[in-house]
């Protein structure tokens, strides 16, 4: 087999392939513009087939080769018509074809095959003539659509200016009997290229209307998603938008559902003021499936009434709508019909589907929006109760701390009175209770002072200034220095640092933190290290001893007020001082933890601005 002879073999097995594929496609769904494709095929596939019969029969006959040439005659013919149920086809055109197909069987019964040069120049030309509009009305359709349909068009028009190269050569070789061994390979080239783009073109795979169709997908989202205000009514304008780009028709309606009145509203629109919701827009609503209308296939007086007032031979109802939520419906009107309806309501599907997404997520943003503004409304309001109260029991603990010191004093003397002046006048029981009470009223000024230093610590007024840290130990460690002496702690520093803080605050810190240091010594001498180390902009501050140690899952709690992990007869204290270093420490921004190992020692560390 020759290169000439394979290709020949594939134009004609594609052809008929595409032949028994459009069939089964018009056998499936039975609408007119389906039997067209499938004819255009047979008409292009009837010679092959006749052949492949009569080399199975054996029987021979001479007018069954005109069979084929019959049949291909028609082929012009049926694609004007495929044509008509996209656009208007000039009257001119389509007598024109009907003439020219009946021109030519007539030619063709005279002339017999092979044909003679005048009945082979007026074939071409009517072939030429009506398949070349054919391929202009398919060029056009494409740049009037979009997506699949765009798609398939374009290989539509692909596909019937290649059939027309082959033509032409077979003209030019009846005409001129020289030019056949120059002419024919390029007749196999354009057989074979015409035969694969109409497979694209009327029986694309699935996977490749896929891919056409999320592009389109892509461009509809990248055009929803722009920036601007996201209102309904924008959301449905960029719809229409791209509908009547893709469509090529402006008779693009939508109606959504109204909730309250329980019915489908159009769109406020002064061009269709009263467009039925009844009929087939009903029908599709109740159905909430996309689907093509023809006027054929429209029964009622109103529906039809509909059609004629918008000049409209067909139109598509597709549902707005997510999986759990109907919106409303899209409606496009077109002036003439689809060539591929279902391509078409795809992309369409897909358009509405998108926007009822769109939709939905702008109304919970919408709703999130109003939660969210409701929300912090109500924080803001409890926040500031809780100021307020803050604030209240910050003078409270003030005042009742202040104020309660001088009572207390009274008591104190006045006991330390009875108790010099009248140890005699008491018994051992009278002797103790009042010492009881001695104590009681010690415990007493012991809370109340380092209640009041608790409550100072954000009541006074503070300045954060560049201070040297050093100084403020120096100035802990005097105020220690009873103690220090008493339990003769080594107390050693890294060079402290420049850091921004109160200065009052800082000698604070390091009062209560070295003075539990020596407190919670064990049976060791206090060895106690007090460490600086810049951590980005802030420095981070440890006072290290060797004393007994803390559980480590008493760590955290150690700073809430009045926590303690001993008893007072164990460790005098009243479990305010940690609760102070805290308070100061965030004041300043910082924060304060502590790690530590039972038996070996705690070291607790915070961070200061530098
Ligand atoms: P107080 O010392 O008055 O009890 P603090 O708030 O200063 O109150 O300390 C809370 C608790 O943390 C103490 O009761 C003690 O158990 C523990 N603690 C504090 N500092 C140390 C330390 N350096 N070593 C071991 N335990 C400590």
């Amino acid at each position: 087999m020759t290169v000439t002879e394979l290709l020949t073999h594939l134009t004609r097995i594609t052809f008929v392939l595409l032949f028994v594929v459009t069939t089964i496609d018009y056998l499936r769904h039975r609408d007119k513009i389906r039997r067209d494709v499938a004819l255009v095929f047979l008409c292009l596939s009837a010679n092959t087939i006749v052949l492949f019969l009569v080399s199975l029969v054996g029987f021979r006959a001479s007018w069954l080769s005109q069979v084929g040439a019959v049949a291909l005659i028609a082929q012009p013919y049926l694609l004007l018509r495929l044509v008509g149920y996209f656009r208007a086809v000039p009257v001119v055109l389509q007598r024109g074809a009907l003439l020219g197909m009946v021109g030519s069987w007539v030619l063709l019964l005279f002339s017999g095959i092979p044909l003679t040069p005048l009945a082979t120049i007026v074939i071409v030309a009517y072939f030429l003539i009506i398949d070349g509009y054919a391929v202009f009305a398919f060029i056009k359709g494409a740049f009037s659509s979009a997506g699949v349909v765009r798609q398939r068009l374009r290989f539509a028009a692909a596909g019937s200016a290649m059939l027309l190269f082959p033509l032409l050569f077979a003209g030019i070789r009846t005409i001129f009997p020289a030019m056949a061994p120059f002419v024919i390979p390029f007749t196999q080239l354009f057989s074979v290229l015409s035969s694969l783009t109409y497979y694209l073109g009327f029986a694309p795979p699935r996977w490749l209307r896929q891919m056409w169709q999320l592009d389109e997908l892509r461009n509809y989202l990248r055009q929803v998603q722009q920036p601007g205000e996201t209102t309904e009514a924008r959301i449905l304008n960029e719809l229409k938008a791209a509908v009547t780009r893709v469509m090529g028709t402006n008779q693009v309606l939508i109606a959504l559902w109204d909730d309250d009145q329980k019915k489908l509203t159009l769109e406020k629109s002064a061009e269709y003021p009263d467009v039925s919701m009844e009929g087939f827009i009903q029908t599709a609503w109740r159905d909430q499936k996309a689907q093509i209308v023809h006027r054929s296939t429209v029964l009622s007086q109103p529906d039809v009434q509909l059609l004629d007032g918008l000049d409209a031979e067909a139109v598509l109802l597709v549902p707005i709508a997510t999986i759990d939520l109907s919106l409303g419906m899209l409606m496009v009107f077109l002036q003439y019909g689809s060539l591929f309806a279902d391509d078409d309501l795809d992309l369409l599907t897909i358009f509405a589907q998108q926007t009822a997404v769109h939709l939905e997520n702008q109304a919970v943003l919408e709703r999130l929006h109003l939660y969210t503004e409701e929300l912090e409304g109500r924080v803001r309001e409890r926040t500031a109760a809780l100021q307020r109260s803050n604030e209240e029991l910050r003078q409270f603990a003030y005042v009742a701390s202040h104020d309660l010191q001088e009572p207390l004093r009274t008591v104190s003397s006045y006991l330390q009175l009875i108790e010099t002046r009248y140890p005699d006048k008491l018994d051992q029981d009278g002797r103790e209770f009042i010492a009881f009470a001695v104590d009681g009223a010690s415990r007493m000024k012991d809370l109340i002072r380092d209640l009041l230093a608790y409550s100072r610590v954000e009541s006074q007024p503070r300045k954060y200034e560049p201070l040297e840290s050093q100084k403020s130990l120096d100035e802990a460690r005097k105020l220690l220095e009873v103690s220090i002496q008493e339990s003769e702690a080594a107390i050693t520093s890294d060079p402290l640092p420049q850091v921004k803080a109160d200065e009052q605050l800082m000698i604070q810190l390091f009062q209560n933190l070295i003075s539990n240091a020596i407190k919670y010594r064990g049976d060791r001498k206090p060895e106690i290290h007090i460490g600086a180390a810049r951590d980005k902009n802030m420095w981070q501050f440890s006072v290290c001893d060797n004393g007994i140690g803390i559980e480590s899952k008493y760590l955290d709690r150690i700073f809430v007020i009045f926590q303690r992990l001993h008893t007072r007869s164990q460790y005098p204290g009243t479990g305010i001082g940690l609760a102070i270093c805290k308070k100061a420490v965030e004041m300043h921004g910082g924060r304060i933890w502590a790690e530590s190992e039972v038996g070996k020692g705690t070291t607790f560390y915070f961070t200061i601005p530098a």
